[in-house]
């Protein structure tokens, strides 16, 4: 059986240091699933600073995304619009002018 490397981690409400696989707590620290320290507190880390502006810049970028595509449509809605208004005024002073 081959020993897994332990990192200690305090429980934020006892105190009380405990051990959990390296592996698990990397993965508990960037899921910020729950856990439990021995004493039944439940505990969770909370995405570092790093991380929430990591993920704030993900979500930044994918509403000027959207907006951009919203902007470009609307252009194009208003350039087909423009176009009906020339016909139509082009069509009502040629009936104007009996031609
Ligand atoms: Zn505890």
């Amino acid at each position: 059986m081959s020993e897994e490397p332990m990192v200690s981690v305090p429980c934020a409400q006892c105190h009380q240091r405990f051990g959990l696989p390296r592996a698990t707590e990397r993965q508990l620290r960037e899921s910020g699933e729950t856990f439990y320290c021995p004493a039944g507190h439940l505990l969770s880390y909370k995405p570092s600073k790093a991380e929430r502006l990591s993920r704030l810049l993900t979500k930044t970028n994918a509403q000027l995304t959207r907006r951009a595509q919203q902007r470009n449509a609307l252009r194009r809605s208003n350039a087909a619009l423009r176009g009906v208004i020339t016909r139509m005024r082009n069509a009502a002073t040629r009936e104007e002018a009996g031609t």
